[in-house]
């Protein structure tokens, strides 16, 4: 079960805090209540997953007491059929309601501080979410009962328990973190993190494989600071200059990236000279994620909210090639879902003034299947109101890059919404402007 809050971003200011999305229906405060009690008794629905997002954003009053039915009437006292839930700490900040259920879920988080403390039972989880504050808590918790390093060292240990352990761990990484007392740096934000602590979390939870959530807001936008005045913890970025970022010695099954909330992640892998704004480093971010979380099989979605996929697809796929390429990868292969408008497959010829249609960038080798997948998807960016719940079927097209030498397999997959390229399209282009981009989504065979 889904319950978000979305809004339309224009009325950032003025929205209105008092409705929420249940699985995509929009929803009063005070039917909350009924409809909860028609799904549990009437229909008879036995709850197993809950996700919510963005609860935090909601008016102090609803928020809680949205909190509290989810739990009373959705999970209930005991949790019985409970497996999944996920966000819901962001309404309370942590409260013994969501820790108590945390120790019956196969999937839970992110967790704050207070709920990683009560977890001293042994269990092993299918995967649990953690946010990068909690890192920063956890390394300011460990020096704050330390007079030394060692000290805080052995506090760290005694925190992170290895009687817990996850499949796979999804770290949540806030993009615009600020300092407190402090404008936002302009050339690059705040998202240092504290290495021993993501290490020893992999170490001892005996995590396999990991997926980051790249997040342009969250409700802990605030960095804290005290841990940068001691020198006990290495600070770590991912949009750092990879060189810097020390080898890590584990090794993880794969690596899993959302970009569908983010907005400078997927802003520098699709670009490099940016005119408007300064780059925030993340071309490095595929380097940086292979020593931090040494792996050799990424996957990544590179969705359509935001700037990237926006203008000129060629361009935009000869970025995309340099950046994963920078390091000159060995042993690694790379998947990309790439969401794009129609609008970028043709550009405007200035001297002529005519609309051309724009080629497959080089270095690229077109697959023969055809992809579609749907994506019912959640309003994030710009004029992307609620509207965009709706439904929509995808086609794709397989664009390889292989370099057999370095073992290195690069697989972008570009999806263009199907009812833009039946309705949205000019057909006649496809006669005057053969072998373009946009031609290989209407080859109808295989
Ligand atoms: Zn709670
Ligand atoms: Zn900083
Ligand atoms: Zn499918």
């Amino acid at each position: 079960m889904k319950i978000e809050y979305a809004y339309n971003v224009e009325n950032l200011i003025t929205r209105s805090k008092d409705y929420i999305y249940i699985n995509y229906r929009i929803m009063n405060n005070q039917d909350v209540l009924p409809y909860f009690i028609f799904l549990t008794t009437t229909v008879g629905v036995k709850v197993k997953k809950i996700t919510t997002r963005k609860l935090w954003m909601l008016e102090d009053k609803f928020k809680r007491s949205l909190h509290d039915l989810i739990h009373s009437q959705l999970i209930g006292n005991n949790g019985t059929h409970i497996q999944t839930v996920i966000g819901l700490e962001e309404a309370c900040d942590g409260c013994e309601k969501c820790s108590n259920i945390a120790k019956k879920c196969l999937e839970y988080g992110p967790l704050r501080f207070s709920t990683l403390q009560t977890m001293t039972y042994s269990k092993n989880y299918k995967k649990l979410h953690v946010t990068d504050k909690l890192f920063e808590v956890i390394a300011e918790y460990c020096i704050s009962k330390s007079k030394n390093k060692e000290e805080c060292f052995e506090e760290l240990d005694k925190t992170i328990l290895a009687t817990i352990s996850c499949d796979k761990l999804a770290i949540w990484i806030n993009e615009t973190r600020i300092l407190p007392n402090e404008g936002t740096d302009p050339t690059r934000d705040h998202m240092h993190m504290p290495r021993e602590v993501i290490d020893i979390i992999l170490r001892k939870w005996k995590v396999k494989s990991l997926k980051l959530n790249m997040l342009h807001i969250t409700n802990e936008r605030l960095c804290s600071v005290e841990w940068h005045r001691y020198d006990y913890f290495t600070r770590v970025r991912l949009n750092d200059p990879y060189l810097k970022t020390k080898q890590s010695d584990l090794k993880f099954i794969h690596v899993e990236v959302s970009l569908s909330y983010s907005c400078y992640c997927v802003r520098d892998l699709g670009n490099r000279q940016l005119i408007v704004n300064q780059p925030r480093g993340f071309d490095n971010f595929i380097p940086n994620i292979r020593r931090l979380f040494p792996t050799d099989q990424i996957s990544m979605n590179l969705s359509h909210w935001f700037a990237v996929p926006e203008i000129n697809i060629a361009k935009r796929m000869s970025t995309i090639l340099e950046v994963v390429t920078m390091e000159k990868p060995q042993n690694l292969s790379l998947d990309i879902m790439f969401f794009v408008n129609i609008g970028i497959v043709k550009k405007l010829n200035e001297e002529t003034d005519r609309v051309e249609l724009l080629s497959i960038a080089s270095g690229y080798v077109l697959q023969k299947k055809r992809l579609h997948c749907f994506k019912k998807s959640s309003p994030f960016n710009g004029d992307h109101g609620p509207e965009v719940f709706l439904d929509n079927k995808w086609i794709g097209r397989r664009f390889q890059v292989e370099n057999a030498e370095n073992q290195f397999n690069f697989n972008l997959d570009v999806y263009i919404k199907e009812k833009e390229l039946e309705e949205g399209f000019d057909k006649a282009l496809l006669q005057i402007y053969p072998n373009s981009f946009v031609e290989t989504f209407f080859i109808k065979t295989v």
